[in-house]
């Protein structure tokens, strides 16, 4: 297979906020920098920044603090962030929303004063969420992506990275090996630096949110490396996707909590409201326990038709329903259902990947010249994610990373010249499924396995675990792995062959599939997204440890680390007049803040 080979001085992999942000930032630091930008999607149009519905958290007003963003962020992943890299979050999310504003032209909304509206998001003891009406991601993505077309970045949309390749005298990464989707044709990407922002992404779930290019790439990719993810059980489900059956890509997609903060009602099959025999908050528990008693209701077969619950806001009154909720009543609408004046069906759908690559503050991973940021690192959020914490996180380490990669050039001027035998070994394993099978025996199942995989984690490693669940999930994932080994691409044309990319798109899946549930396995406590039958108390706060994932031929290990406590011990607060362990729920709340809602 003939290759065709590229230099650039900055490889930026995704073009979600934090690939963009990394983008301009660098261009900043340096305007005679080769910056280019490979994304799988197109540019702008890919990814899940452009989904961000609910908005931006950030301490701007001054009865806030960056102390409590910060507790809040702590106190929702129970403890298991990297305390820095938080604070890191919360510090700079105030300088990144000012840029957004200033420098690339976004307009959030606003009050009479003039100073933005910021809204109530569940988990924070503060109104704290700037937002545009309830499409704040695409104003941030449109922006974006017009400063960086203005800003000569080489962009090539539609390339998929599928190798990260090591400079042939060890000293760190080389380039990357990528797939043009549109003609077929390999390429080999010579930087001195990469930026991994693929977003990770469950999309191994039977119900999930995320678009469909993310197919955690970037995760198995860095996984094969070597690299250690961390937090990998930590999936977040937001407790109401739509359910309109299998035949569409709308079933999965968010209905958003504002719809239970305004006074919505859970039914289930037999139309009775289940949510208080959980939790006393209702329907207005946390996502994680409203995911879990809508989970249970299904267990016990107490479903609707399609195998979910309902939402009914009716007796609220179909026009306040509609005025408040325009959005969601078309969402709903298309798929053929009424929010406003009758049930529409919903089941839990997995949203956001907690885990991810461990990476330092300045975003650097462990493998020199190769750079992270946004939902494929780890180590942010813990074992939660705040609504309106996702977008802060990709965008304010994404300009990070941009800094970071910019003087990691300056300082690293040289390519490393790359192992060849890998760049080969890279081609041969994307050929494998056009190259292992002939004939009559060529083809197979794809969508078949791909099925059986969302069901598996969705029955195994989901919503609710135990030991033997988990166990038989990861044989099963085993033998979705030898299935797929064993499925060959029938259509040799390259140029668009969407199968074989729904191959490549599996085998990235089910190799974090098997992370999660080794994680997921090792952790033998409940805590945020993470919920144990068999262990269902949270441990030890003092003791937190996260897990760390990484493979050796083949193999993977697992590490238990302790979390340190670098800025606040579980017992203490960083917010004047806060006495003992803030958790969720018991933060005081300042005289601003509104109950409820997220995106
Ligand atoms: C429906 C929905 C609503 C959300 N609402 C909010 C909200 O209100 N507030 C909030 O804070 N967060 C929200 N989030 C989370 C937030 O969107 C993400 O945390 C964040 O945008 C991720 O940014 P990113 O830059 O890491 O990745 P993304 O924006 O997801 O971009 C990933 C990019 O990587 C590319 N890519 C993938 N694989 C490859 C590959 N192999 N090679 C090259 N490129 C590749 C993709 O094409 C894409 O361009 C929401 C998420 C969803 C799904």
């Amino acid at each position: 297979m003939m290759i065709e080979r590229h230099e650039t001085d900055i490889l930026i992999l995704g073009s979600g906020g934090a690939g963009l942000f990394a983008a301009l930032h660098a261009k900043q630091a340096n305007p005679d920098l080769d910056i280019t930008l490979a994304v799988k999607g197109l540019i702008g149009k890919s990814g899940c920044t452009r989904m961000v519905q609910g908005g931006y958290n950030v301490a701007l007003n001054p009865g806030d603090s960056i102390e409590r963003h910060f507790m809040d962020t702590i106190a929702g992943g129970k403890w298991l962030p990297d305390q820095d890299l938080a604070w890191t979050l919360c510090v700079k999310a105030v300088e990144r929303i000012q840029e957004l504003e200033n420098e690339i032209g976004c307009f959030f909304d606003r009050n009479d004063d003039g100073t933005l509206h910021q809204k109530a998001f569940a988990g924070q003891s503060f109104d704290r969420t700037a937002h545009k009406s309830d499409l704040t991601g695409i104003e941030i993505i449109n922006r974006l992506m017009e400063k960086v077309w203005a800003a000569q970045v080489r962009r090539l949309e539609e390339h998929r990275a599928i190798k990260l390749i090591p400079a042939k005298d060890g000293s760190g990464l080389a380039g990357v090996v990528l797939i043009d989707i549109r003609t077929g044709q390999y390429r080999y990407i010579a930087a001195k630096a990469v930026l991994m922002a693929t977003g990770a992404g469950p999309t191994m779930y039977l119900y999930h949110t995320p678009s469909g290019d993310k197919t955690c790439d970037g995760l198995a990719m860095m996984l094969d490396y070597g690299l250690s993810l961390r937090d990998m059980e930590m999936v977040q489900f937001h407790p109401t996707g739509l359910l309109g059956g299998p035949d569409t890509r709308m079933t999965g997609t968010v209905l958003e909590e504002g719809l239970r903060g305004a006074g919505g009602y859970l039914l289930n099959g037999a139309g009775e409201r289940f949510m208080a025999s959980y939790d006393p908050a209702g329907e207005r528990a946390t996502r994680d326990i409203v995911s879990r008693g809508i989970f249970n209701e299904m267990r016990e077969g107490r479903t609707t038709a399609m195998g979910g619950v309902y939402i009914a806001m009716s007796h609220l009154g179909p026009e306040k329903v509609e005025k408040a909720f325009p959005g969601m009543v078309k969402r709903c609408r298309d798929c053929g259902f009424d929010l406003a004046g009758g049930r529409v069906e919903v089941v839990p759908t997995a949203h956001y990947m907690m885990g991810g690559v461990e990476f330092g503050l300045d975003t650097a991973t462990a493998l020199p010249g190769l750079f992270a940021a946004g939902e494929d690192c780890g180590g942010v959020h813990g074992a939660n994610r705040l609504g309106g914490n996702g977008v802060a996180n990709s965008t304010v380490f994404g300009g990070i990373a941009g800094d970071s990669m910019a003087a990691f050039v300056k300082a690293n001027p040289h390519y490393r010249d790359p192992d060849e035998s890998v760049i080969d070994a890279a081609i041969a394993e994307a050929e494998y499924p056009f190259t292992h099978l002939t004939g009559n025996s060529a083809g197979g199942d794809i969508a078949g396995l791909r099925d059986d995989l969302a069901q598996t984690m969705w029955d195994d490693i989901g919503i609710m675990r135990d030991k033997a669940g988990i166990r038989a999930g990861l044989e099963t994932l085993r033998q979705h792995e030898a299935a797929l080994e064993g499925i060959g691409v029938a259509d040799g044309n390259r140029a668009f062959n969407l199968t074989w990319h729904d191959w490549l798109n599996l085998k990235s899946l089910i190799s974090i599939s098997k992370v999660i549930g080794t994680a997921a396995l090792a952790r033998e406590d409940s805590r945020g997204a993470h919920f144990r039958e068999d262990f269902p108390a949270t441990g030890s706060l003092e003791e937190t440890r996260f897990t760390s994932v990484s493979q050796q031929d083949g193999q993977l290990n697992l590490a238990m680390k302790k979390v340190a406590f670098t800025r606040v011990k579980p017992g203490q607060s960083l917010i004047d007049g806060d006495v003992g362990a803030p958790t969720q729920g018991q933060i005081k709340a300042p005289k601003n803040k509104t109950q409820v809602v997220a995106e």
